[in-house]
């Protein structure tokens, strides 16, 4: 890199062109130094002369043509990538087809990038709702340093949802889903975590959060509900049942057992309640 950025005021926006003036220098030296050995000690022959002339020619012809031939590939190359817009502006002095083919990869590279974003977010998301799928709740959870890996993880289930899609379609209840995601997301705290754990069940992440504090915050969202309904069955607005659990950071399936439990003692108790995992299971 230091001869090419030293060789650089030799044809600067072509390299080779300058890859060309190297070459002819170099198989001009014998030629050169044969002449200034027979200026100098008198001993010139003319048929050596023109015998080193000729071949030196031939010489530089075969080199030219072979260098030219050995860059048609990388000057192809560079030409697709070129854009001189994307040429990074950190490196101004460097020559034509190393500033193109750098562009090129780094252009390359952040194209990447965005395509494993994107993938990374398909991955993590659900299309319908645009919230966490379980996938992107359980690499949220990861991602939370040790001491906020703790307080209370909710199940919610929307009640009779069936009926919605058998009474009113299921583009309505894809838009209920839609609506419901929305609510929770809006209504829980910036740390906790929301996500549609499948079909129409949800779970919730309250971080560092007691039975009470979660259960508080599940109930604002059931009385929003009522005051503002997303939807109606049978001429009532559309609630759910949610089971929460304390998680302490052991094993998350244990404590997601447990608010699955409880949410099935609140579907049991008749739905459009909030139960809490426990030794004795109680309506929240
Ligand atoms: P419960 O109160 O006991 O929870 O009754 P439910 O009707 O809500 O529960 P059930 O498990 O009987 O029915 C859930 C329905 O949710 C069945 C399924 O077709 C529907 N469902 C699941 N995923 C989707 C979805 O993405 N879009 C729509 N529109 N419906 C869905
Ligand atoms: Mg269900
Ligand atoms: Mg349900």
């Amino acid at each position: 890199m230091q001869f090419y950025l030293a060789t650089s005021f030799i044809f600067p926006r072509s390299l080779r062109l300058r890859l060309f003036a190297l070459c002819f220098v170099a198989t001009h030296l014998p030629l050169i130094g044969y002449l200034g050995w027979g200026f100098a000690t008198g001993r010139i022959m003319l048929a050596e002369f023109l015998l080193l002339t000729v071949m030196t020619v031939i010489g530089t012809g075969i080199a030219l043509v072979g260098i030219g031939a050995l860059l048609s590939p990388i000057h192809a190359l560079a030409d697709a990538l070129h854009d001189e817009e994307s040429a990074p502006p950190a490196l101004p002095q460097v020559g034509d087809v190393i500033r193109t083919l750098y562009a090129g990869v780094q252009r390359a590279a952040d194209t990447t990038q965005a395509r494993i974003d994107m993938l990374h977010q398909a991955a993590h998301e659900d299309p319908l709702t645009g919230i966490a799928n379980r996938r992107g709740f359980l690499a949220a959870l990861d991602a939370l340093p040790a001491d906020r890996r703790k307080g209370c993880v909710a199940i919610i289930d929307i009640d009779y949802f069936k009926r919605v899609n058998d009474l009113k379609g299921h583009e309505e209840g894809d838009r209920v889903l839609a609506a419901f995601a929305t609510r929770l997301a809006a209504l829980v705290r910036r740390a906790d975590i929301v996500a549609r754990w499948g079909g129409e069940e949800f779970a919730v992440f309250f971080q560092d959060c007691i039975e009470d504090e979660a259960s508080w915050s599940l109930a604002r969202i059931a009385a929003r509900l009522r005051s503002d309904p997303i939807g109606e069955i049978h001429g009532r607005p559309i609630s759910f049942s949610a089971g929460i659990s304390r998680w302490i950071g052991g094993p998350l399936d244990d404590a997601f057992a447990q608010a699955d439990e409880a949410l099935y003692e609140a579907k049991q108790a008749g739905r459009d309640r909030i139960c809490r995992a426990g030794p004795s299971l109680t309506a929240a």
